[in-house]
């Protein structure tokens, strides 16, 4: 459903470097695959490319059935929008939204109707069981709640993959386990491919397939060097 085919990225400038060489991977419909890795070694990097947020200089992308890097970027752009939901610091809940106006966003920016987005946001909230914090703005919200608007609002358009970036950061572990169990459980049912990057052993342990970023690409991951 999205595989990288030696995938290669480095950022130019009089210091060019390779952050990503040669990286491979495959994630099956429905599969979650974790990437962890040191900081710096370029997960966000990973993430911005299996996106569409940024280009590889070399290799090949498949998403879905369309190689990304034969489209241009308002291909790439309404594709990102059908077909991908985000867990992302940098697509965090917007403050001045309601909970349920957060989740409604991603249906509006696909055109749909005011009233059919609110009304399958107030589902995907239910989903998530903040049935009743719809009208909740984020400052009045615990981060646990927070990162299940996230989740909701993720999953609110039946994406084919979820992308996340530390997708339990700041919560605490009980809560962390709970959120992502809920990421996890929804996306099985429906089929949709996660990839995550993390620091956390044990948000990796809910993965189907565990890979460790290192700047020679991507390697299985072994537990006990962790
Ligand atoms: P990670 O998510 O594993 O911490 P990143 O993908 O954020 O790693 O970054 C990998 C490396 O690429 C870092 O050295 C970072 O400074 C560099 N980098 C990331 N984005 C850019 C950019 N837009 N321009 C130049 N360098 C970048």
């Amino acid at each position: 459903m999205l595989t990288l085919t030696h995938v290669s990225k480095r950022y130019g400038g009089t210091q060019a470097r390779e952050v990503l060489r040669s990286v491979n991977l495959e994630l099956p419909a429905g599969q979650c695959l974790a990437v962890m890795g040191e900081s710096g070694v370029g997960k966000s990097t990973l993430l911005n490319l299996a996106a569409g947020l940024d280009r590889p200089d070399t290799g090949q992308i498949v998403f879905d059935g369309d190689d990304l890097l034969a489209l241009d970027d308002d291909a790439v752009t309404l594709i990102r929008r059908r077909k991908i939901g985000f867990v992302f610091q940098a697509f965090h809940v917007l403050p001045n939204l309601s909970a349920a106006q957060n989740v409604a966003l991603p249906l509006l920016l696909n055109g749909m109707r005011r009233h059919e987005a609110a009304m399958q946001a107030a589902t995907a909230l239910a989903s998530v069981g903040l049935e009743g914090h719809a009208n909740a703005l984020p400052r009045e919200m615990s981060g646990g709640q927070l990162q299940r608007v996230a989740i909701a609002r993720a999953l609110v358009h039946q994406p084919r993959l979820v992308l996340a970036d530390e997708p339990t950061g700041n919560l605490d572990h009980d809560t962390a386990m709970r959120v992502l169990r809920l990421l996890r459980d929804s996306t099985q049912r429906t089929g949709t491919g996660v990839l995550l990057v993390t620091h956390s052993a044990a948000v990796a342990a809910i993965a189907d397939q565990v890979l460790r970023l290192t700047p020679n690409g991507l390697e299985p991951h072994i537990p006990s060097l962790a």
